[in-house]
């Protein structure tokens, strides 16, 4: 098990358009290395979601989803634990929806964002299988935040309306600063 760095805002390695994972990575010990050391630093701090730029590692590859009910959405349908590369984003529709995102690249802080609300992403696992989902609502808002990590976008450049954008001890009293953030 290996928890790695998680780098801030502000760090330049957020801000690169990542290259796609060669398919001769695909179903490899280091590619399986590195989506667990994804899954056990996301794990660490208790987070929703988390890409490979987040660490440092310049590849489209990000994980997110628990198979739970997501305390910040309780209604919303579960979104299954996925690792997903390569990803093509396809927005159904030009609806949007607003919530609220918070990131662990960006601590103890939170925005409301307006993204699609449907969209199919399209993509691969890490053996190289392929990935095509339609989703909507809290699913495809998570899919957004995580690949917009892939292209150099972290939340707060998505927020419109900074009156709703600030420091989750203050906006949520209450709630566990860092849980759930993506
Ligand atoms: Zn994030």
């Amino acid at each position: 098990m290996t928890v790695r760095e998680i780098l801030k805002m502000g760090d330049p390695r957020l801000l690169r358009v990542a290259p796609p994972v060669p398919a001769a990575d695909f179903g490899t010990p280091a590619l399986d290395a590195l989506v667990a050391d994804l899954f056990d630093t996301m794990h660490a701090v208790n987070g929703a979601g988390l890409a490979a730029p987040q660490i440092g590692v310049d590849l489209q590859l990000v994980i997110f989803g628990s198979g739970a009910p997501n305390p910040r959405y309780p209604d919303a349908p579960v979104v299954p634990r996925t690792v997903l590369l390569n990803p093509v984003l396809t927005p159904i529709g030009d609806e949007e929806e607003e919530g609220w995102e918070g990131c662990l690249s960006v601590p103890g802080l939170r925005g409301v964002v307006p993204r699609f609300k449907r969209l199919r992403y399209q993509g691969v696992d890490p053996q190289g299988s392929p990935i095509d989902r339609t989703v909507e609502g809290f699913h495809a808002r998570v899919v957004q935040h995580e690949c917009d990590h892939l292209i150099g976008k972290l939340y707060p450049m998505r927020v419109r309306d900074f009156t709703r954008f600030g420091f989750t001890e203050v906006l949520f009293p209450g709630l566990d600063a860092a849980a759930d953030d993506d």
